[in-house]
């Protein structure tokens, strides 16, 4: 049997796994929240950088590209007569290194050195060429050795002569591409097939360690691209996390502290029931039923009140679902046949005496209502006969009918509470073999009335006597509801017309005719047999 003791520790250990549950679905939830947050933040931010490089590139080769006819117009002048118009267009073009002029795949005029005589393939491979060209190459005659970006625009069909146009990317990628680190670690200007970066210089692989991811956006006016080397919008966001910590720490805290407050309540009313039952708090009433026959009581129903010291008292209505609800009506019923049994001295000890003890159908499915009976009941050997009530408001499908059939061996009665009340099938009603039902009180009520409940009550009534069962009427009130249901067959009536639930101990005077002393709760009239 489980102890009072060992229930509260349950109660406590679940409470505590609660709301460690809730503290870490917090903390995860907080983290994963903010990671997805900062991941997709990252992955914005990162987009953003690239656009913002290639539209500055683009920024630059536009007016650049805006001055090609103009150029092409000196090609095959003589350098004397254009070499001061080209010093003014590459002064007003900042980023302009120089222009030079092209003839016959030769460069004869260059704004910084004036006249000049080199072969331009010499000078750049894949140039000359009849479609204008973006290279990436290495200055060799300004600023030897520094990375620059040549334009090529051809001036005749063959390709042969053009104008050539240095830009100074070393400039634009230490001031525009600058990278952002920790988000952005390396900028690469791409051109065909090369890759410029401020710290790899010029190289034609893009190289790139285990742990970076590039992301790379096209020109869509020049054949250029920018590549962004990033640790990832993932990583990143990693990393970000342990600053979140805080913040996630202080959350699942309070929340937890939160689901500790809220499962107080609904805890401390299930451990009130614990402490009640190890305290003795829960109180055994009884009330009789009578055989209108013999005018004699011929048993009662066992009935719970609980006065908790600190609540006042509790209806059973209250009590009883919570118990069920909390897996606490096993240890209920043990308590209320423990106790019946202890004060079987208050009844007549006669087996024509049936004593009633309310059964949840939770507990009656499982075979531990067997034990329990076999172990606190039977092993008293009492004289009276015990009567399981089981309500029909339950669902009863799960019933295991060897379990009844072992009831009814032991020489248990089963009777079937509130009847009416259930939606189930009245086949089952074959199989389960019930030895009384018991008419619910809301028919008890009817009679008399012109209720639809009243025409179920003559129903119920005529069920009975056909399947042979015995009929208990409850709530019994009126002297026409018992003379209706005595002249219609029903011969055991309960009700507080005969005696409101009263202490097992009051029962002996009660039983014997004179008045029990007034109770402050659920006290009774005194007896009277119709
Ligand atoms: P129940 O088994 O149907 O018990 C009959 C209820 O009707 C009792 O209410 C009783 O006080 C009340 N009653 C009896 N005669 C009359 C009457 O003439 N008029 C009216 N209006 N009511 C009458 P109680 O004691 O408040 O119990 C309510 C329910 O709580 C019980 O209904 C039963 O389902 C449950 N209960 C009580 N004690 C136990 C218990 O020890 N174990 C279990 N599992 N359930 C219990
Ligand atoms: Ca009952
Ligand atoms: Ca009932």
């Amino acid at each position: 049997m489980q102890t009072a003791q060992s229930l509260m520790m349950g109660y406590r250990r679940k409470r505590i796994i609660v709301c460690l549950l809730v503290a870490l679905l917090t903390l995860l939830l907080t983290f994963g929240l903010r990671f997805i947050s900062q991941r997709s933040l990252n992955q914005q931010h990162i987009d953003a950088y690239t656009r913002h490089a290639v539209e500055s590139l683009d920024k630059i080769l536009i007016p650049v590209a805006g001055k090609r006819h103009e150029l092409t117009t000196f090609v095959g002048q003589p350098c004397e007569n254009v070499h001061l118009s080209m010093r003014k267009l590459a002064a007003s073009l900042q980023t302009l290194r120089s222009i030079a002029l092209v003839k016959s795949g030769v460069i004869y005029c260059s704004s910084v050195f004036g006249d000049r005589n080199l072969v331009l393939s010499q000078r750049q491979s894949g140039l000359p060429s009849a479609t204008p060209k973006l290279l990436l190459s290495v200055d060799q005659s300004l600023v030897k050795g520094s990375p620059i970006l040549i334009q090529w625009y051809p001036a005749s069909q063959d390709g042969e002569d053009g104008v050539v146009l240095s830009v100074n990317i070393h400039l634009l990628t230490t001031l525009l591409l600058e990278p952002q680190r920790p988000m952005i670690t390396r900028v690469i200007v791409s051109v065909g097939r090369q890759y410029y970066s401020d710290a790899q210089g010029i190289s034609d692989q893009l190289l790139l360690a285990d742990n970076e991811e590039v992301v790379t956006r096209a020109s869509d006016l020049f054949p250029f691209g920018i590549s962004v080397i990033t640790p990832g919008a993932t990583a990143l966001a990693l990393n970000d996390l342990p600053t979140q910590a805080p913040l996630a720490i202080v959350l699942s805290v309070l929340l937890a502290i939160i689901s500790w407050i809220a499962t107080a309540g609904r805890v401390s009313f299930t451990r009130e029931i614990v402490l009640g039952m190890a305290r003795r708090e829960f109180e055994l009433y009884c009330q009789p039923q009578l055989d209108t026959r013999t005018q004699q009581c011929n048993g009662v129903e066992i009935l719970l009140r609980w006065n908790n010291p600190r609540l006042g008292w509790i209806a059973p209505d209250v009590f009883i679902p919570v118990a069920e609800r909390e897996n606490l009506i096993a240890p209920l019923t043990r308590y209320v046949i423990t106790e019946t049994v202890r004060q079987l001295g208050y009844f007549p000890a006669t087996p024509h005496f049936h004593i009633g003890i309310n059964v949840a159908s939770s507990h009656f499915l499982q075979g531990a209502l067997l034990r329990d009976v076999n172990q606190y009941w039977f092993n008293a050997r009492p004289q009276q006969q015990l009567v399981l009530e089981l309500t029909e408001r339950d669902n009863l499908k799960g019933v295991d009918y060897r379990l009844v059939r072992e009831l009814h061996r032991k020489g248990i009665l089963l009777a079937i509470d509130d009847f009416g009340t259930g939606s189930s099938a009245l086949s089952w009603l074959e199989q389960l073999h019930p030895d009384i039902l018991k008419i619910d009180k809301s028919f008890t009520n009817a009679i008399g009335t012109d209720a639809v409940n009243s025409t179920v009550t003559d129903i119920i009534i005529a069920l009975g006597q056909r399947l042979n069962i015995e009929l208990v009427a409850e709530g019994v009130e009126t002297p026409q509801q018992a003379h209706y249901l005595r002249r219609h067959g029903v011969h055991y009536l309960q009700g507080y017309l005969y005696a409101k639930p009263m202490p097992v101990a009051e029962f002996p005077r009660w039983l014997a005719g004179g008045k029990p002393p007034p109770k402050a709760h659920n006290g009774h009239p005194q007896p009277v047999i119709l």
